[in-house]
C-alpha cells in the first residue's frame, strides 16, 4: 500500500490543487476505502462555484463515493459485516446512530452529518480536511471510514462506474415513490432530462406509471431520446411547444397526478408550470429548487387545488439498496447516464463540463482515481 494519498482539494471558491496526505491512521473501529469512483452532481456545481460559509478549511469535494475496502479494523470488520475487498457504496451521511432521527434510519436528517447547521458536521465530499481522518471526500484516493460511515455492499456483476449511478437513482426513488408516492397507473410530468430527471423516469416506470412525460430544452435533445428509452411515453421541448398545452392535450385536459422539478437554475418557471399542470384537486409536486424567495408564490392557485409540495432531502438507505437492486437487474440501459470520466486531477474541467460551461455535454461524470494524469473525456 502507498504511503501518501493524493487528493483534489477545494482551497477556495472555484479553486481546486493536487495535494499529497499521509494515509491516516486505522484503528479498530475505522477503515480505509479504495476509492474507484467518485460521482459529481449539480450540488457539487454549487459548491465548488459559492462554498457555503459555515464550511471553513481545504475539502476534498465528492459525496458519491464507490471503492474497495483497502484496509479494516477488526471491530468495523465484525460491525459493518464486510472484508477487506468488498466493493461498497459509502453515503455521504455519517450520523451519530443516537438521535431522533437516526434511531428511525433516517440518519440523513441528523444534526451530526447536517453542515448547514452544526460546523463540527462530518459529510463526505462536505467536511473539510482539517479535521481527524483528513480523507473526508471522494475526489482523492484513499477516504477514511469511521465506525459510523454507511456502507452499502455493491452486486458482484455491477461494475464500479456503474454503482456510481447509486446516488442519482436511489435519490430518483426516494423523491418520486416515498416522498411524492407516485404509483401504479398514475400520470407523471418530469421536468428536466439530466441524471436527476431521467433516474427519477426510471423509477416512475419500475413503479407502474401509467404516462411519463419529460420535459427539456432543444440543447437537450439526445437525453430527451433517452428519457424514452427509459420509458419516458412523451417528451415535450418547451421552446419548441406549450409546455401546459402539451400536458393536458396528452391527459384529455385533466392535468397529471404527480410533477416532479428536476430542473437546475431554471428559475421560477418549473413550480409555476407544475401548480398549473397538476390534476384539477390533489396532485402532488415535488420541489428540490433553492431559490431564496419566490415573488408572487400563487398560494391561492395552490390551495384551490389542493396541491402538496413535498421536498426532495436525499435519499434513505433503503433506496440505496432498491437503486442498486435496480442497477443488478439490468431492465432498464442505466449504463447510458454514465457518459464521461475524468482523473481526480481534472476535478476543476469536470464539475465545469457538469455546469454546462463546456462544448462537451455530459450526463453522469465518474472521476477516477485511476484516470490520474490521463486524459478524460467522453465514455467510448
Ligand atoms: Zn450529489
Ligand atoms: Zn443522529
Amino acid at each position: 500500500m502507498t504511503e501518501k494519498v493524493q487528493a483534489a482539494v477545494r482551497i477556495a471558491a472555484g479553486t481546486t490543487e493536487m495535494r499529497e496526505f499521509d494515509l491516516p491512521e486505522i484503528d479498530t473501529d475505522s477503515a480505509l476505502l479504495k476509492v474507484e469512483v467518485a460521482g459529481i452532481c449539480g450540488t457539487d456545481v454549487k459548491m465548488y462555484s459559492s462554498p457555503p460559509a459555515m464550511i471553513s478549511g481545504p475539502v476534498i469535494m465528492g459525496h458519491e463515493n464507490v471503492g474497495v475496502i483497502a484496509h479494516a479494523g477488526d471491530r468495523f470488520k465484525e460491525r459493518h459485516g464486510l472484508a477487506e475487498g468488498d466493493r461498497v457504496f459509502v453515503e455521504h451521511y455519517v450520523g451519530c446512530f443516537n438521535c431522533e432521527w437516526c434511531r428511525i434510519g433516517e440518519y440523513r436528517h441528523c444534526e451530526a452529518t447536517d453542515w448547514r447547521t452544526n460546523p463540527d458536521s462530518r459529510r463526505y465530499g462536505y467536511t473539510s480536511a482539517d479535521n481527524p481522518g483528513r480523507l473526508w471526500g471522494g475526489f482523492s484516493e484513499y477516504m477514511y471510514l469511521p465506525w459510523n460511515a454507511v456502507l452499502h455492499r455493491v452486486p458482484e456483476t455491477i461494475t464500479a462506474e456503474l454503482a456510481g449511478l447509486v446516488t442519482p437513482l436511489s435519490n430518483g426513488i426516494e423523491w418520486a415513490l416515498r416522498a411524492a408516492g407516485v404509483g401504479y397507473s398514475d400520470t407523471v410530468l418530469i421536468q428536466g432530462p439530466g441524471q436527476q430527471g431521467l433516474s427519477q423516469v426510471v423509477a416512475c416506470k419500475q413503479a407502474g406509471a401509467s404516462m411519463i412525460i419529460v420535459t427539456g430544452t432543444t440543447r437537450d435533445k439526445v437525453r430527451l431520446d433517452l428519457a424514452r428509452e427509459l420509458g419516458a411515453d412523451h417528451v415535450i421541448d418547451i421552446l419548441q411547444e406549450d409546455p401546459l398545452e402539451k400536458v393536458l392535450d396528452l391527459t384529455a385536459g385533466r392535468g397529471v397526478d404527480f410533477v416532479l422539478d428536476c430542473t437546475s437554475r431554471a428559475g421560477t418557471a418549473p413550480v409555476l408550470l407544475g401548480v398549473d399542470a397538476l390534476k384539477r384537486r390533489e396532485g402532488t409536486l415535488l420541489i428540490q429548487g433553492e431559490l431564496a424567495a419566490f415573488p408572487d408564490f400563487p398560494v391561492k392557485k395552490l390551495t384551490e387545488k389542493a396541491i402538496t409540495i413535498k421536498s426532495a432531502r436525499g435519499h434513505s438507505y433503503r433506496a440505496c439498496e432498491l437503486a442498486l437492486e435496480q442497477l443488478a437487474s439490468g431492465r432498464f440501459p442505466l449504463e447510458r447516464l454514465a457518459t464521461h470520466r475524468y482523473g481526480i486531477d481534472q476535478v476543476d474541467h469536470a464539475i465545469r463540463v457538469l455546469a454546462g460551461e463546456t462544448d462537451e455535454d455530459a450526463i453522469h461524470i465518474s472521476l477516477m482515481p485511476e484516470l490520474i494524469g490521463r486524459p478524460g473525456g467522453a465514455v467510448a
